[in-house]
């Protein structure tokens, strides 16, 4: 069928107002979702003082205006992953020169008109603008003026200004106002309500989840989170001669009422270690848990031992991850 010149603009009329003003992000980070960095907070969406992400969940707080997306220890923050524009635009202003500090023990005063760190606002079109915080001190890739392409580097992740791990924190902004760009024109307190604006490759990978694994191991002893956060701990590797074999965990996104399991496998896939918290006593953002067993006489049997850390919501299961390790001489 031959289409008239009318019809065609008639087409292309139809199709321009229900898009034109909707905005597709990328990831603005350059890792995977789930491996190399994980979402520990949305945008709190209940405008009462409680707060709720936009699954009614608890990964939020109080106010909070943006999504954070975190690099699972201090050592994957040094090594360094990339802020990128999650969209075409044009940088408006940027800051750098904050200091990558924990805000853990010095106050919020310390980071008085400098929450968001180390940070660039990028005005992304339509009304569309984006925030990037708490990027690396001397990372800053942009100046304002610039011209941005959709995935272009724009700084590091970080741990400046108001942040106690490092993230990076993006808000979107539509016209001045906050948008949750998991839940774009959702009516207020609805849970899963609105549109997605992740592009579409990316909606398996920021499939919600509540809660998850953000580090895993095992160690030959005692793990502290000084020696998660610094990778001492993930470059350890335990032999049939050390003195323990303990499995830890780190999870973040946890409830309260959460019951976590920690079970330990010998190569025979006997149980021979568990750990089985009693039920959380409220929401933890993050936690840690350990089970493990000391050295057998003549030392431990070589082969694969395996853990299962499991954690239990309301009866139903909510977070499941194995891990495993082979012990050699
Ligand atoms: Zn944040």
């Amino acid at each position: 069928m031959r289409l008239g010149l009318s019809s065609l603009f008639g087409l292309i009329f139809l199709a321009l107002p229900a898009s034109a003003q909707d905005i597709t992000l990328r990831l603005p980070v350059a890792c995977e979702i789930g491996r190399g960095c994980f979402i520990q907070h949305y945008v709190d969406r209940d405008p009462s003082p409680a707060a709720s992400d936009y699954q009614c969940g608890t990964l939020t707080y109080e106010g909070h205006d943006g999504t954070d997306i975190r690099v699972p220890t201090m050592a994957a923050q040094k090594a360094g992953v990339d802020v990128v524009a999650a969209a075409d635009g044009t940088v408006l202003r940027t800051r750098d020169g904050v200091e990558d500090i924990a805000l853990t023990g010095r106050g919020r005063q310390s980071v008085a008109n400098t929450e968001c760190g180390n940070g660039a606002v990028v005005d992304h079109g339509n009304g569309w603008e984006a925030q990037y915080c708490h990027m690396a001190k001397g990372s800053l890739a942009v100046k304002s003026g610039d011209t941005l392409k959709a995935g272009d580097r724009i700084g590091r992740i970080g741990l400046s200004g108001m942040t106690e791990f490092p993230h990076l924190h993006f808000t979107l902004r539509k016209d001045g106002k906050p948008i949750d760009p998991f839940a774009y024109g959702a009516p207020e307190k609805s849970c899963g309500g609105g549109k997605s604006l992740w592009e579409a490759s990316l909606q398996r990978a920021l499939a919600y989840q509540g809660g998850s694994v953000l580090n895993k191991g095992f160690a030959s002893g005692p793990v502290t989170m000084e020696a998660i956060e610094s990778g001492a701990a993930e470059q350890e590797i335990p032999t049939t001669r050390s003195p323990a074999l303990v499995a830890f965990v780190r999870a973040i996104g946890l409830k309260g009422g959460d019951v976590q399991t920690l079970t330990l496998f010998d190569p025979d896939g006997k149980p021979v270690a568990q750990n089985k918290a009693s039920p959380l006593d409220r929401d933890k953002a993050q936690w840690m848990a350990f089970s493990g067993i000391k050295q057998p006489e003549g030392g431990f049997r070589p082969g694969l031992y395996r853990a299962i850390y499991r954690v239990e919501r309301s009866g139903k299961p909510a977070i499941e991850q194995a891990f495993g390790i082979s012990l050699r001489p």
